[in-house]
């Protein structure tokens, strides 16, 4: 797990969204969530903590593809790690290896590589994984 002194590296955002909801994803454009459990992937090179708690808000400018999927979903937990930027593609696809998640909506949080998205999808219930080793 990630040294919580050192304010970098990746997180993942666990999130539920309790109802069916189709919503406007910046350049995205109209996108069909399915209730369940969401998964977001994302990394800060510094100010992890910072970016966070940006995250964690609802009331903010909206600038990343998360901000505009927020307002809709209770935010369930967090999860850090060690690692950078090129990392996320990798934790990505070990979180669907270990959970059975599925990558929901093509591109989502993944404007800077060419990965297929950073937004998880799992259909019920089921809170992060322990020991999820990079
Ligand atoms: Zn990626």
């Amino acid at each position: 797990m990630a040294d919580p002194q050192k304010d970098s590296g990746l997180y993942v955002i666990w999130m539920m969204l309790s109802m069916s909801a189709r919503l406007q994803i910046g350049a995205l454009g109209e996108l069909d969530f399915t209730p369940g459990t969401y998964a977001y992937v994302g990394t800060a090179q510094r100010g992890r903590s910072a970016r966070i708690r940006r995250h964690l808000a609802v009331d903010k400018p909206r600038r990343w593809h998360m901000d505009y999927l927020r307002p809709y979903v209770t935010v369930e937990g967090i999860t850090l790690y060690d690692g950078h930027r090129e990392d996320e593609c990798r934790l990505v696809k070990q979180i669907m290896a270990a959970t059975g998640a599925k990558r929901d909506h093509p591109g989502f949080g993944a404007s800077d590589c060419r990965c297929g998205g950073h937004l998880l999808f799992l259909p019920r219930t089921l809170h992060e994984p322990e020991n999820l080793e990079l």
